[in-house]
This record gives C-alpha cells, structure tokens and sequence, in this order.
C-alpha cells in the first residue's frame, strides 16, 4: 500500500505547531510498519531546504485560473526523514521564508495543491490513498472526485485528518475559477454559507476524515467556527486518532538539544541539573518550582488567561515560584508578557519567538507545563513534557482530556483544572506548589511520567487499521 500525506508543515523541514510534527513522524512509523508513505509539502525558503540536497524530478506549466505558474517536483536525495520528501517549488507563490500569514495564502495552497494534482496526472505517479492535512490541502478529495481533470486518479481514496478545526480556508465563490473544470451539480460539496470552505468540502468529499483525538471530534459539533452543524451530521464518518510522538526526536536519553541527558533511573539528579542551568540564563533560583508555558499565544490556547494567572501566582510571597514563557502570537498578549518582565525579575521571564532547541530545554529543565486551552485538538506539549518528567496542568478538553489523568485519579500523572478560566487554572497551580514541596511524591512521579508510552507505534498502527478499512473505488 502506497500514502501520500499531502501537508503544508513537516519537520524538520518546516514547523509551525502540531501538524509539521505529525507529517515529520507518522509517515516514518508507517514505513517501519511496511505501509510505503511518502510526504509531499510546499518549497518554503528555510535551513533545510537549503542544506540538503534535492533532484529536480519534474517540471511543468499550470493554471491557477487564467493565470499560468511554473513548477518543480524536488526529491530529498537520501531518505534522511525516514521516508520519501517532495517539495513543490511554485516561483513566485510558495517559495517564500514564512510558511503562512501572506495575503495571497488562498492563491498559494490553491496552487500547492493543482502543482500535486497535475503532477500525479501527468507523471504517473501512483498511491492508494492520499492522507490530506488541514484546510491548505482540502481541496483535493473534491478535485479528485468531482473535477473532469482528474478523472484518470478518481480511483485514489482519501483521509482527511484536522489537526485544527478553526482555520477553514474559506474564500469567495468569485475566485471559484482557480479550480479547474469542476462538475457543476457537485459545487454544493465546496460549499458552506456562501463560500468556498476547504475544511468543510474534505470532511463531506474525503472517504473518511479524522481528528487527532476522540473527544475533539465530539467537540468540533459544539464549537468549530461556524462548522458545527457539517460535524453534527458527519460526526459518525469521523474516528478520533490521538497523535504519537516521535521519541528518536523526543527522548531526554539522546536528545542532543538537551545540557544533561537523563532516564528514568536517573531523573531525580539529572534532571536538576538541566533546570540549574535554564535557571541560570533566566535568571532564576532554582530551588522554586518552575512552571512554564510553551506555545501560541493565542486565544484557543488560553494564552489570554496567563497575564493575571502569572500576576497571582507572582505576588503570592508564602508560595514562591518561577515562570518561563516561550511563544508568540497575539501582539497584545505578547506585549502584556514581556512587561511581565520588569515587574517581576528574577521570578519571571518571558521569550517572545520562536526556539526549536529553547524548547527541548525547557521540556527538560521544567517542573510543571501550563496547559489552560480553550480548545485542544491534541496537543503535543504535554505529551513531551511527561516524557521528560514534567508534569503537566491542563485544562480538561480535547486532547488533553483523552491524555492527560488527574493525579487524584487511579494511576494519575497529571493535574486537570475544569474550566480555561483564571479561577480554575489557579487552584491547579496551588496543587502543583503543594506537590513539589512533597519531594519523594515527586521524585516518584518522575519516571512513572516518562514511561508513559505515546509513542506513534500505535497510533500508526490505527492509521493503517483506517486505510486497510477503505472500500476500493472502482
Ligand atoms: P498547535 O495547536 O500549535 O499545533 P500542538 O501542541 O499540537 O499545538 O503542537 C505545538 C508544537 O509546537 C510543539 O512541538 C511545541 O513544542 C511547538 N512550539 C509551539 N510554540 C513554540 C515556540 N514558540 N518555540 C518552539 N516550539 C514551539
């Protein structure tokens, strides 16, 4: 069985969030669990794509409309990810340094996505199954299907998985000239209130779809920025697949990111020392409890609620703590943790960007991860966290509800506040402090953390359960 995953992220190639580290590891599991899975994403102007070699293997001139683009298929030489890379360079459109956030992105993935298109038509190319990845990708189970194009390829089941929910893609029934000849008794399966939804038409035209959870699937009926109704009548069409984690990336044994590797032998010491030394470039005493966030900061993730959580948790001088934050989003929350900064030094601090290695860091260096999201398809940060030993606190929905058990619970790891709300999140945090003046509860805590096994083997092996369920298309 051949898959194509079709994504506009891939790390180590390009990573935004959640999805370039699903599309950067699912294919490799695949491959070592004998499903041939390749990935084919968008040239961006970044370090990997400049230090590696690619071969051109294909060029040619398509339309998006009436306007002509060239583009290349290049191929990564050496199968270094553990699996076949493709990059579609389109001149002009995607070969650009930011992966999202230009003003003509609708014109850019449109075009990523008939580049693919064209390419599987004219080369030849053959998969079972193309596995598409959010809105920048939705478009093809509708063109596969219903366009007159790609007829030849209407054989080719597909998935479609959401990693995100929220961002549709959505544009204007004027710019529904970019697709090509499309059957026009099949436009209402692009659209949803008036406009072309990407989202929308992959969960309707895609053989199945599926979110990176179970419990997000539910919740994408109460709450999908205006797609709720489409998940009420689907929803029996959706599997929830919680997402793995690659552990030769994320594995505080090797991970070379890291100052001190560690296991769970010996945790307790090692881990100590990674926090000594991010106390140290942060200006922190290591004795306190370490909390941090890692993320968005955005709404969706509760990045809104921390200024006056942090403000509490900073003037409480019985309990005190330090905090790190590493993200970057929405200007004024941005703005509103940096000023964090002067008002309390020595006891918070804040970098606004955005740090791959940062991250690893203080994964490892850690006591506790801030999770208060308001929406969580899945999340990653705290299944990296309790594989370093870092206890996470979250709010109980999504993904974090199907991963995360309350410590008060049988065989508990975790803390679950119920609610993304100041007040809640809050009462989890005391918690927190309590247990890390409890050291033997925590050092105990530790390495029944990290040998919590969310590794991709079995999540790769549900993918593969859905792609041998799929009904040959005749
Ligand atoms: P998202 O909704 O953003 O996709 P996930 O929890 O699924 O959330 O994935 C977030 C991923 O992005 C994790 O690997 C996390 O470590 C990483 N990440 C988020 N923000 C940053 C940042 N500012 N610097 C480094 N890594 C980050």
């Amino acid at each position: 069985m051949k898959v194509i995953h079709l994504s506009a992220e891939c790390y180590p190639v390009a990573k935004i969030g959640g999805l370039g580290d699903v599309a950067g590891a699912l294919p490799k599991y695949l491959n070592q669990l004998g499903v041939e899975a390749v990935v084919v994403m968008p040239f961006y102007e970044r370090k990997f794509v400049q230090e590696n070699a690619f071969d051109t293997i294909f060029q040619a001139n398509t339309f998006l409309g009436d306007r002509p683009f060239f583009f290349e298929i290049l191929k990564e030489r050496t199968k270094k990810l553990g699996f076949d890379l493709y990059i579609i360079k389109i001149p002009g459109l995607l070969d650009r340094t930011e992966v999202y956030g230009y003003d003509d992105d609708i014109e850019r993935f449109v075009a990523f996505q008939l580049a693919f298109l064209d390419w599987m038509l004219w080369s030849g190319e053959k998969a079972d199954v193309v596995h598409c990845h959010d809105h920048q990708t939705g478009l093809v189970p509708f063109l596969l299907y219903y366009s007159s194009r790609y007829t030849s390829l209407s054989h080719i089941n597909t998935v479609f998985t959401i990693h995100n929910g929220q961002y549709h893609g959505a544009f204007n029934w004027q710019r529904s000239y970019y697709l090509p000849e499309i059957d026009p008794w099949k436009t209402g399966l692009l659209d949803w209130k008036n406009g072309i939804n990407p989202l929308a038409s992959a969960v309707r035209c895609a053989d199945v779809f599926t979110t990176v959870s179970p419990s997000y699937l539910k919740e994408l009926s109460i709450s999908s920025n205006g797609l709720e109704f489409l998940f009420e009548m689907e929803k029996d069409r959706g599997t929830g697949i919680i997402n793995g984690i690659d552990t030769d990336v994320w594995d505080p044994k090797t991970d070379p990111m890291i100052s001190t590797p560690y296991t769970a032998k010996n945790v307790a010491v090692k881990k100590a020392k990674n926090k000594e030394l991010l106390c140290k470039q942060f200006g922190f005493s290591p004795e306190k409890p370490l909390f941090t966030f890692i993320g968005r900061l955005v709404v969706e993730k509760g990045a809104d609620l921390l200024p006056e959580i942090f403000r509490l948790m900073l003037s409480d001088p019985d309990n005190p703590v330090s905090i790190l934050v590493l993200g970057s989003g929405d200007v004024e929350t941005e703005l509103e943790l940096s000023a964090l900064k002067e008002a309390f030094p020595g006891q918070y601090n804040a970098y606004i960007g955005y740090n791959e290695e940062l991250a690893h860091r203080i994964y490892a260096g850690a006591d506790f991860i801030l999770m208060p999201s308001r929406v969580e398809p899945c999340g990653l940060n705290q299944l990296y966290a309790l594989r370093y030993g870092t206890i996470p606190i979250v709010n109980s929905v999504g993904g974090l509800k199907d991963t995360v058990i309350d410590l008060e619970e049988t065989d508990g790891y975790g803390i679950k506040c119920e609610g993304a709300t100041v007040d809640a999140v809050f009462t989890g945090i005391k918690r927190a402090v309590e247990l890390f003046k409890n050291t033997a509860e925590l050092h105990l805590l530790y390495p029944k953390a990290m040998a919590l096994d969310f590794s991709w083997n079995r999540s790769a092996k549900e993918y593969i359960h859905l792609y041998q369920s799929l009904k040959p298309k005749l």
